[in-house]
């Protein structure tokens, strides 16, 4: 469990992830931008009285791609950019963003929802997990993608702290540049992994027909190997192996990380201890 603020941690970053930013259809980074910026205008005219807030909801009906990965999960129009440098995503309806109305009663899940909302991060991660992805994830994209993906999260400090034999302090990582970097890349996998699967629509481990969800299963056994350790990395990631040389290189790539990790970690840590 953790008590740091997933949702807006810092001036740099911020999670829009429960609002159905990524289940759109089209949830590039790209396509995202455009649509906030988009938002960002037309809720301008709403702030200077042009436009109610239901004429905003209807024109951003009607202009957006609303197609959904997930069809049970809300996509809200409200959700957009909340600073000029457009760093931060979240809420345009939160007080703190109107200067004190809350108009999130005009939402889709109304005041109380929204408000009182807090994904499973906040139980299942630890401290030093969310403190690690906010320490080396400067990007609302990626942080909202990563915060929220607790197996993906998990699996490395698990196998890390095992191997190491102690928890990961988030103040040696944060003096390391070099930890830095690695923990950004394992990160950083969430947009560059080539083995994606993007034959169906899928969040990491799930996939979806319809209205319907499942968590997917690899078949390792088809490619000749045994389930590895890595599994749930892989599954987070989404990825589809299609020969044993490609799930020898996912393979790879993980354990460069992980190993460059623990090296680095070991040296430095001890080195301050
Ligand atoms: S998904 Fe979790 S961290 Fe992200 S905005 Fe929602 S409650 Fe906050
Ligand atoms: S109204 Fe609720 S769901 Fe919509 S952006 Fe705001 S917090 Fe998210």
């Amino acid at each position: 469990m953790t008590d740091i603020h997933l949702c807006q941690p810092d001036s740099c970053k911020s999670c829009a992830a429960c609002c159905g930013i990524y289940n759109y259809v089209r949830n590039t980074r790209a396509e995202l931008v455009s649509r906030f910026e988009y938002r960002g205008r037309l809720m301008a005219k709403v702030r200077s009285g042009e436009l109610s807030l239901d004429g905003y909801r209807d024109i951003v009906r009607r202009r957006e791609d609303g197609r959904r990965i997930y069809k049970t999960i809300y996509t809200c129009e409200f959700a957009g950019f909340l600073d000029e440098a457009r760093k931060r995503v979240g809420c345009m309806l939160h007080p703190m963003v109107t200067g004190g109305s809350d108009l999130r009663v005009h939402s889709f899940y109304g005041q109380e929802i929204c408000d009182g909302h807090f994904c499973p991060s906040y139980q299942k991660l630890n401290n030093n997990e969310a403190m690690s992805v906010m320490n080396v994830v400067d990007d609302w994209y990626l942080f909202g993608s990563v915060i929220t993906d607790i197996d993906f999260v998990k699996t490395f400090f698990t196998i890390v702290q095992n191997t190491l034999g102690e928890e990961i302090a988030p103040a040696s990582v944060e003096a390391s540049p070099l930890l830095k970097e690695i923990l950004h890349g394992y990160f950083s996998l969430k947009v560059t992994w080539p083995f994606r699967d993007v034959s169906r629509p899928r969040f990491g481990k799930y996939y979806f027909v319809g209205e319907e969800y499942d968590i997917d299963r690899i078949d390792y056994q088809r490619l000749g190997a045994s389930v590895p350790p890595y599994d749930p990395i892989f599954l987070s990631l989404s990825s589809l192996f299609k020969t044993k040389d490609e799930l020898d290189r996912a393979n790879t790539t993980i354990d460069k990380l992980i190993k460059g990790f623990c090296d680095e970690y070991g040296r430095t840590h001890n080195a301050h201890h």
